[in-house]
């Protein structure tokens, strides 16, 4: 199990080499090293623009709280540093929220998805629990007052860092004539 402090040395279960637990992860209960999962690939870094506010935690199935509901609302909060580049968004009536899944347990390759129960990898699923931890939830905007965004229908839990927001295509405005 990858449960060793920060620091402690482990053995890669695929390829037998050192790892620590900030180069490898957990797949299936087991560390596998960043080299084994990826190749020689250069990691993104992304900063957050603001962070989930609201009373869902992180229950023991996986997503949101232990009712999760798509009629809860929750409050996006935005870094202060965002607000030029928010013109027109109070318009919209929904928006794509892309966010980190910070609070991962480790990935397993099959598993029973939440959805319909059918054994699924991943990449077939929206668990939070994945070797990139990012999620997107299209939601509702109630309400944008300054940098702070009231939501509906985001399913993160509170303190969930926010990576972007973009316009849905699914809801779009229709364009103005010209
Ligand atoms: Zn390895």
């Amino acid at each position: 199990m990858l449960s060793a402090e920060a620091g402690d040395t482990m053995l890669c279960f695929r390829c037998g080499s050192a790892c620590t637990p900030e180069d490898a992860r957990t797949v299936d209960g087991e560390p596998v090293c960043l080299t084994c999962l990826y190749g020689d690939v250069k990691p993104v870094m992304v900063y957050p623009i603001g962070v989930v506010k609201n009373d869902r935690r992180r229950n023991e199935k996986g997503f949101g709280s232990s009712s999760p509901t798509r009629s809860d609302t929750s409050e996006i909060h935005l870094h202060p540093g965002m607000a030029p580049f928010m013109k027109g968004l109070e318009d919209e009536s929904h928006l794509v929220v892309v966010w980190q899944a910070h609070r991962p347990r480790g990935v397993k390759t099959i598993f029973a998805r939440g959805w319909d129960g059918k054994r699924v990898g991943p990449f077939a699923s929206r668990t939070p629990d994945r070797l990139s931890p990012i999620a997107i939830t299209e939601v509702v905007l109630l309400e944008a007052e300054g940098t702070v965004l009231s939501v509906r229908g985001l399913d993160a839990i509170n303190g969930t860092p926010v990576l972007d927001i973009k316009m849905s295509l699914s809801h779009p405005r229709p364009k103005p004539r010209k």
